[in-house]
């Protein structure tokens, strides 16, 4: 019986919510706030969005 090293849980819910970039003005926006809309449209009216890596929610916090 050999000792293996205990494996650490994977988190597989570690993303709190798809972040999206405006491919035209790189604002960001995440899924949850493009469901609130009524058309899938950033601010400046752009409608191509290109994800972003979610790793940025990391260095969203509160200011
Ligand atoms: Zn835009």
């Amino acid at each position: 019986m050999s000792t293996e090293a205990p494996k650490e849980p994977v988190p597989a819910k570690v993303f709190a919510a798809a972040v999206y970039e405006c491919v035209r003005c790189g604002t960001r926006t995440t899924q949850e706030e493009l469901a609130k809309l009524p058309e899938v449209k950033c601010i400046c009216g752009y409608r191509v969005f290109k994800k972003a890596r979610p790793s940025v929610v990391k260095q969203i916090k509160a200011i």
